[in-house]
């Protein structure tokens, strides 16, 4: 017999962890929004810097991607610009965050190729709503989130 209950040979494989890439420079948001991503069951890994989340997004293969567009060294958009142009990460989904309220930013963040944009400060049920929608996963562990 099993002893600690972590062997069921019989029982469906664990569903696939959605890993969401976080890029966001402020490093206390970032650190907040990690931890309560983790709580609704996301691997989350970080970026600090555009040029950061364009080589993870290469070497960690993340199911979706959250850009912070306001970034050092490189920023969101161009990063969002250089994963599109890349066979190995053009097919993943790209939530930009932004501060601004321009109406030029939606528009901006759609033609750099992001697939959806959303506003900080960050409204998290709308956020989780957005991941389980981009990465197909709608529906899979109950959406409501309590927050
Ligand atoms: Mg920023």
């Amino acid at each position: 017999m099993s002893t600690a209950g972590s062997h069921t040979a019989s029982a469906a494989p664990p569903p696939h962890p959605t890993t969401v890439l976080l890029v966001d420079d402020n490093e206390l948001g970032r650190d907040m929004l990690t931890r309560r991503l983790a709580r609704r069951g996301f691997r989350v890994i970080g970026a600090a810097d555009g040029l950061e989340a364009v080589a993870r997004a290469i070497s960690d293969q993340p199911d979706l991607i959250i850009m912070d567009m306001s970034l050092p060294v490189m920023d969101g958009w161009e990063a969002t610009r250089r994963i599109r142009a890349d066979a190995r990460t053009w097919t993943i989904p790209i939530i930009a965050l932004t501060a601004h309220v321009m109406a030029d930013d939606r528009v901006r963040c759609l033609e750099a190729g992001c697939d959806e944009f959303q506003s900080k400060p960050v409204d998290f049920i709308r956020l989780v709503d957005a991941i389980l929608r981009l990465g197909g996963l709608e529906g899979a562990d109950g959406a409501e989130a309590k927050g």
